[in-house]
């Protein structure tokens, strides 16, 4: 382990609180999925048919409760074990939901940009989430298992306007942010507390895709608290702002070995 791994342990062993941020280059990148044979004749077959093009998120599904990367497990329980007995909380943009299977304790996290665990109106007429159809599911299953034709699956709609469901994650007509808002009241409740607060802060593989959920809110938390200490681990977009360069550091590196290699022996 360097000397750069030894002090961000150090940091968040002295925090009071540490503030978790994952980001879009720490989602799965569906290699079990692109990578299978059965799907890519999938995507062949449906083409760009409008019909039949939601079924390509329940097969993502499907692949999410079949394998689980050992990667990001292995990743993910890095994390958790740096975290462990602290006060904590994660924001995450990752939609692959693979953080709700790694023993965090789930009131300290939040995932604005949904996942796969509930469905809604794609026009969210009811500001109501549903369960996923468990029928659609396994239709699906049979079809990817070739005990189905594509003719014979119907898209699961919504029981109040018969609009599409589809799962509660951003993309959708509106999205329905009923899904995380309550987590999300308990994060800014969270954040409150910690003004002049020894705060280390993990920024892992958030870019700019949706800056302003957690990188640019992130800075500010640094610039205002002179507590704070910022380590952001990024690929390409490691930079820190001269404003917040004296509390903070850059990692170039992929954000899921970071962990894999700075923490497991
Ligand atoms: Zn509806």
């Amino acid at each position: 382990m360097d000397q750069k791994m030894h002090e961000l342990i150090e940091r968040v062993q002295d925090a009071e609180l540490v503030l978790v941020g994952l980001g879009e280059a720490f989602q799965y990148d569906w290699s079990a999925l692109v990578q299978d044979t059965r799907y890519q004749e999938i995507e062949r077959e449906i083409g760009g048919n409008e019909e039949y093009i939601w079924i390509i998120p329940f097969l993502q599904k499907m692949i999410l409760q079949k394998v689980r990367a050992e990667r990001w497990d292995v990743a993910y329980a890095a994390l958790n074990n740096l975290l462990k007995d602290k006060n904590y909380f994660i924001v995450s943009l990752c939609m692959d939901d693979y953080i709700y299977g790694a023993d965090f304790d789930e009131t300290r996290i939040v995932t604005p940009c949904g996942g796969f665990r509930k469905m809604q109106c794609n026009k969210n007429c009811s500001q109501e989430l549903s369960e996923i159809p468990q029928e659609s599911l396994d239709e699906v299953v049979q079809y990817y298992k070739k005990d189905l034709p594509l003719e014979a699956l119907k898209e699961p709609r919504c029981s109040v306007c018969g609009e599409k469901l589809r799962f509660n994650q951003l993309g959708v007509d509106k999205y329905a942010e009923e899904g995380y808002l309550e987590k999300w009241s308990h994060y800014t409740k969270w954040l409150q507390g910690t003004v002049n607060k020894k705060l280390c802060i993990l920024e892992l593989g958030v870019g700019l895709e949706y800056p302003t959920v957690i990188r640019f809110p992130f800075e500010k938390i640094v610039f205002y608290n002179q507590k704070a200490f910022l380590y952001r681990v990024h690929p390409a977009l490691f930079q820190l702002g001269e404003e917040i360069a004296d509390r903070g550091l850059g990692i170039k590196e992929n954000p899921v070995d970071f962990l894999i290699k700075g923490f497991v022996k």
